[in-house]
């Protein structure tokens, strides 16, 4: 277990000693955590950092996982896509799976903590089958900015009982809805084995593991192998791009339990692309291994994150922090962390050949790549680190409670 001590050097004294003090105010609050899987996606990767941080710091600062089966999840995927503006047919939103599912969970997990922090519209409905006592909070990841009418008119039923909303972008705040809604956006931990720095030794052990080609420069894309992280828009991109640069295309996705889509888009992306996987240009990577994320991240030549929706993106966030060169779509919560030609480029998520330009701009001139990605490196230090994060928890729990 990590403790606050060891982010000295990292991050500034000053925010070291804001979270002790603020956390003091907060000592032993009982706060629970609930969202719908431990592994996979931002969402876990958040906890599993935050959780041992606000704990080390004073708080009992607890996390559950709502079970869900296969048919709760799809529905629950679905949901996903339309809160993110899918035209999604609502007869195939089993709202009975999603309120039983939540109902039974209210039976066997009990309640008595000073605040409770629900993670995205998988166990969005429990505070409907609680007897509420203390002032729950929604954290909803995704981009809200355009959802699908009728669903949110749904999904409101629920959110209108909490105290709270927390969004990670101004454009995600709803006018129609009237609950205070705060905006936090998410964090990288520097010390998690994802982010904390490794020798060439080490990452050679997990190129050797994972039989990374490393003879030409890598242009990586890490996410779930998920439409809005549009995979065959990248490799549309790659094969414009290795048509002037002599380079190899790694997609690395593993599957979050939540998600059920993932399996079917692998096997689409590798039955469209014969031809990339047996000359080896592309690679296809679906194990789960943070520290050979951390490698891979460390290796690329430049990382490409060329979602259509993004509520956020963690995986720029961890490439930007390794003053990586990243290119990515100027939508959603990406050009928080990216300003243009200055901390990564920007591009039209549509626009293949502006794409493949920026892929080629930074392969070609190092200079540049290493300028941005050292611009990068202190972008996240300032805004994007966990104890950000934590702090602006702590700042919200000493408001509420
Ligand atoms: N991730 C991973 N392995 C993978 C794909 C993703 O460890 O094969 C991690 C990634 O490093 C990041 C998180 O999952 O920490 C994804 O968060 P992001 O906000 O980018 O996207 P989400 O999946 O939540 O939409």
């Amino acid at each position: 277990m990590k403790s606050l001590d060891e982010y000295r050097g990292i991050v500034s004294d000053d925010i070291l000693a804001k979270i002790y003090n603020k956390a003091t105010k907060l000592n032993n609050k009982h706060v629970v955590n609930i969202s719908s899987t431990y592994q996979g996606g931002g969402v876990a990767e958040i906890l599993h950092n935050l959780v041992c941080l606000m704990n080390d710091a004073g708080l009992d600062f607890g996390w559950r996982i709502l079970p869900g089966t296969q048919g709760f999840f799809t529905t629950t995927k679905r949901m996903h896509n339309a809160l993110q503006g899918e035209n999604v047919n609502m007869e195939l939103i089993h709202k009975d799976y999603y309120l039983e599912t939540n109902e039974k969970f209210a039976v066997f997990t009990h309640i008595s903590h000073n605040a409770v922090i629900i993670h995205d519209p998988q166990p969005l409905p429990l505070i409907k089958f609680m007897d509420k006592k203390q002032p729950w909070i929604w954290r909803c990841h995704i981009d809200l900015s355009n959802p699908n009418k009728e669903l949110w008119d749904y999904i409101k039923t629920f959110i209108l009982r909490y105290d709270v909303v927390i969004v990670s972008d101004e454009q995600y705040k709803r006018k129609d809805l009237p609950v205070e809604q705060r905006i936090i956006m998410p964090s990288i931990d520097p010390l998690s084995t994802k982010n904390m720095d490794i020798t060439d030794e080490m990452i050679k052990s997990y190129v050797e593991l994972y039989k990374i080609p490393t003879d030409k420069p890598i242009v990586l894309q890490i996410s779930r192998f998920d439409k809005w992280k549009d995979p065959e828009g990248v490799i549309e991109v790659f094969r414009r791009v290795k048509k002037e640069y002599d380079c190899r295309l790694i997609l690395c996705g593993s599957a979050a339990t939540d998600d059920p889509e993932g399996v079917e888009i692998y096997h689409h992306l590798v039955s469209n692309n014969s031809d990339l996987l047996e000359s080896g240009e592309m690679m296809l990577i679906t194990a789960e291994d943070n520290y050979m994320v951390n490698s891979l991240q460390r290796l690329a030549a430049v990382v490409l994150q060329k979602s259509t929706r993004e509520g956020f993106g963690l995986t720029i966030t961890e490439a930007l922090w390794k003053g990586k060169p990243v290119v990515a779509s100027n939508i959603g919560g990406i050009p928080n962390q990216i300003q243009n030609n200055k901390t990564g480029i920007l591009v039209n998520p549509h626009d293949f050949d502006e794409c493949a330009e920026a892929v080629l701009r930074v392969l070609k001139d190092k200079k540049f790549a290493d300028k941005i990605g050292k611009a990068a490196k202190e972008y996240v230090r300032e805004k994007f680190l966990i104890t950000r994060h934590a702090l602006d928890y702590l700042n919200l729990l000493i408001d509420i409670l």
